[in-house]
């Protein structure tokens, strides 16, 4: 779905396969995020972004990255009200950051004001970025959701104020001496929505297999 706004067009992606089939997202490119560069490059080897899934698609997929590149471009600039997009009838859940991550605290707040603009639609942050979703700033509406997705694998991160959840991901090696943690990511979201949604919120903590 495209969106047409002052400064280009805004790609909002309806996924037909995988773990978001049946999802919407809203995405910018992490080869083009400088959070995501010094992430990819971090000094720890277990750091979950130095395995980043998300740059090694966009690296295969030259239209993808371009796409989620000029959708970084338009949201780290305030939008304008005639710029936010009012989604129909089909959007009924959104994933945002599916791919990359908050370019800036600008970013963010357009998040919020289309989260607002559309109330029926409920909506999941993914983000490592604590520095610009801090407290003071999350919002405590129906229709957000916060994430936390830890930066390390095999090591769950506390869970930040005002958040709903974290993430986690998870080696075999690590499951194998492990065997306490649990995965209890369905890895099929539009049929287990506990990132999504109050009715069928389940677990706080999400742990799943790496990917
Ligand atoms: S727990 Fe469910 S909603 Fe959350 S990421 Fe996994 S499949 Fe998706």
């Amino acid at each position: 779905m495209i969106y047409d706004t002052k400064n280009g067009e805004l790609f909002i992606t309806k996924h037909k396969s995988h773990k978001l089939e049946g999802m919407h997202s809203m995405s910018t490119s992490a080869k083009e995020n400088p959070f995501c560069q010094k992430m990819k490059c971090h000094p720890n080897p277990d750091c979950v972004c130095r395995s980043c899934y998300a740059w090694t698609l966009e690296s295969m997929r030259g239209r993808m990255r371009r796409r989620y590149a000029s959708n970084g471009e338009i949201l780290k600039r305030k939008l304008n009200e005639s710029d936010i997009p009012i989604f129909g009838n089909n959007v009924k859940y959104l994933r945002n950051n599916a791919f990359g991550e908050f370019l800036n605290k600008t970013h963010y707040n357009n998040f919020l004001s289309i989260a607002e603009a559309n109330p029926q639609v409920k909506m999941a942050i993914w983000t490592k970025r604590l520095d610009i979703v801090k407290e003071g700033t999350i919002v405590d509406w129906p229709n957000v959701r916060y994430i936390y997705s830890s930066p390390i694998k095999n090591k769950q991160s506390h869970l930040p104020k005002g958040f709903h959840h974290v993430f986690t991901v998870y080696t075999l090696d690590y499951r194998r001496a492990h065997p306490e943690v649990v995965l209890n990511c369905n890895a099929a979201c539009a049929s287990c929505l506990n990132c999504y949604d109050d009715v069928n919120f389940v677990e706080v903590f999400v742990n799943e297999p790496i990917r």
